[in-house]
């Protein structure tokens, strides 16, 4: 009778776990396709100056059409491309449909917009990295101050001697380097002073309870003016209301990305928003 219960559980269990294993292994096996099969989305949020209220620029984030789970968010598949290898592909696609983006809206009237991409730490270790991005810049003609490259603080500080080199030789084909979701890794500030940074991006952490919780409008505030003091910009992410945008602006901070502007839109939506604040 026991024993019975036992291998019934045990039965229970394993079905469980093959249901588990079976969705990981449709992402796994649904990521390796992704680029065969064109399931992949760029979506794109403007940035908006705080000053002019114009669009400078616009971050490009990766959706995946899953023909079964729908919109796939990144953070649900990201993590796994890394796993498995899938990442350098991907990157580099979004890479080059952010780059022919970029350039229709520069022909179309936005000249001097700018574009931000993410970029994962694997795609930063690959050899060929700088001749990657410069070829795809070369072939849409685009030139200095186009590209801005997003890495997060973890993956700055990994190996900081080799990226202030690689950043370094970025920065001289005129790409732009910004640090995403400052504030929330388990980093020392030395990076700041051996990256070659032109840009910080407040993490939404800070400045989700900005109005009402002290300690987030002071870390926020001096985040701004050590940012200023290092001669860089500060954008900050995930403004939803116009409270925190006041706020934002009373501290000094340069751009503002969030719901109380645009949530991240398809191109011909966001091209008409970027029309309306140019
Ligand atoms: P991230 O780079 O920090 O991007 C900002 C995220 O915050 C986006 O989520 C965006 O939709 C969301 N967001 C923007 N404004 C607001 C707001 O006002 N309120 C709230 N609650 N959220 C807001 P998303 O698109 O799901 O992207 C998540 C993360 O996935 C990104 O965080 C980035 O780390 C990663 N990611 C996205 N695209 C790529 C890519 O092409 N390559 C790589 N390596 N990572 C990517
Ligand atoms: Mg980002
Ligand atoms: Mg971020
Ligand atoms: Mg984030």
């Amino acid at each position: 009778r026991a024993k019975a219960a036992g291998r019934n559980n045990y039965q229970f269990f394993t079905a469980a776990m093959n249901t588990l294993i079976t969705e990981r292994q449709q992402i796994e096996t649904g990521l390796r396709q992704v680029l065969a099969n064109d399931e992949l989305r760029l979506h794109y949020q403007p940035q908006i100056d705080i000053r002019t209220g114009q669009v400078v620029s616009v971050e490009a984030l990766v959706r995946w059409q899953h023909p079964e789970f729908g919109m796939v968010a990144p953070d649900r598949f990201i993590p796994i491309a890394e796993e498995i290898d899938m990442i350098i592909p991907i990157g580099q696609w979004v890479l080059e449909t952010a780059m022919a983006q970029l350039a229709v809206w520069r022909a179309a009237g936005a000249t001097e917009l700018r574009m931000a991409v993410n970029l994962s730490a694997h795609q930063l270790r690959k050899d060929s990295i700088v001749a990657d991005i410069t070829n795809v810049l070369l072939k849409h003609k685009l030139g200095k101050g186009a590209l801005e490259l997003e890495i997060t603080e973890s993956v700055a500080m990994q190996y900081p001697e080799q990226n202030a080199r690689l950043l370094a030789e970025l920065r001289q084909h005129g790409i732009e380097l910004a640090i995403d979701d400052f504030g929330t890794g388990y980093s020392s500030l030395s990076y700041l002073k051996l990256l070659p940074l032109d840009r910080l991006k407040l993490d939404r952490s800070f400045v989700k309870d900005i109005e009402s919780d002290p300690n987030d409008a002071a870390i926020s505030a001096a985040t701004i003016s050590m940012s200023h003091e290092l001669g860089l910009t500060v954008v900050a992410e995930g403004v939803e209301n116009e409270a925190q945008l006041v706020l934002l602006s009373s501290m000094g901070c340069d751009l503002v990305q969030g719901f109380y502007f645009s949530k991240p839109l398809a191109a011909e939506e966001c091209f008409r928003f970027i029309q309306r604040n140019l």
